[in-house]
C-alpha cells in the first residue's frame, strides 16, 4: 500500500542537517519519495526573497513551471506577480513554493495537461513543504487553491466560503486561503475574470495590514 502519512515519506531521510533553502533545494532535486520525480523533468523547489514575511503554497508546478525549474513563473505566476503589485506587496517580501514539487500531467494529444495531485503524492512531499516553512518562518502562509487549503489547514475547509479569512494555525501567525490564480486564468469570459482578478487582489491586500 502507498503512504499516506507525511512522517513514512522517504523525504524526511533527505532533509539536512541544519537546513537552509539552498541545501533543502539541493537535497530535493534527488527525491523519488513518490512516483512523480519519473512525471515531471525536475523538481521544482521553493524561491524566495531572504527575508520573506509572506510564504504562497500553490498545489504543484505547472508546464512552464516544469521545464524552467523555477516556481510561479508561468501565466499564473504573472498574474500573481501583477497582483502583489497592485495590493502593494513587495515581491521580495514574498516566497513561493507548492505542496507538491513535481509536474504531475497527463498527454492530450502533444500538450501535457495538469492532474491533481493525489493524497498519496501530497503526503510524500510534506516533508519538503515542512522544512520550507521552519527555514523561512514566514508571518503568513496563504494557501493558493483548494489543494493547498485543504493540506494546510484541513480537508473541511472550503476556499470558495472561507477565502481571505485568517485561520488559527501552528504553521505561522497568520494563515490564510485564497483562490489560485490559475482558477483566474480560466474563468469562462472577461467579465468574470476581471471580478474574480479583483477579488483576488482584495484577499492580498488583507496581508498588508498584518506584515506592516
Ligand atoms: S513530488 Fe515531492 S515527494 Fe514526490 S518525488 Fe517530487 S519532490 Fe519527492
Amino acid at each position: 500500500m502507498p503512504t499516506r502519512k507525511a512522517s513514512d515519506s522517504a523525504a524526511n531521510d533527505l532533509i539536512p542537517p541544519r537546513p537552509t533553502i539552498t541545501s533543502l533545494k539541493n537535497a530535493a532535486a534527488g527525491c523519488k519519495a513518490c512516483d512523480l520525480w519519473e512525471k515531471g523533468t525536475q523538481t521544482v523547489f521553493g524561491e524566495g526573497g531572504r527575508r520573506a514575511r509572506v510564504m504562497f503554497v500553490g498545489e504543484q508546478p505547472g508546464n512552464e513551471e516544469d521545464l524552467s525549474g523555477k516556481p510561479f513563473v508561468g501565466p499564473a505566476g504573472r498574474l500573481l506577480d501583477s497582483a502583489l503589485d497592485e495590493a502593494s506587496i513587495d515581491r521580495k517580501q514574498t516566497y513561493v513554493t507548492n505542496v507538491v514539487k513535481h509536474f504531475k500531467w497527463e498527454p492530450r494529444g502533444k500538450r501535457r495537461i495538469h492532474k491533481k495531485p493525489n493524497a498519496t503524492e501530497i503526503a510524500a512531499c510534506r516533508p519538503w513543504l515542512e522544512a520550507e516553512i521552519a527555514v523561512v518562518k514566514p508571518d503568513v502562509i496563504v494557501a493558493l487553491g483548494a489543494t493547498a487549503a485543504q493540506a494546510l489547514i484541513g480537508p473541511q475547509f472550503r476556499v470558495t466560503k472561507q477565502r481571505g479569512e485568517f485561520i488559527d494555525s501552528t504553521l505561522a501567525p497568520y494563515v490564510m486561503a485564497t483562490v489560485h490564480p490559475s482558477s483566474i486564468l480560466r474563468a469562462p469570459d472577461d467579465e468574470t475574470r476581471q471580478l474574480e482578478y479583483r477579488l483576488f487582489v482584495d484577499d492580498l491586500k488583507k496581508l498588508v495590514r498584518v506584515i506592516k
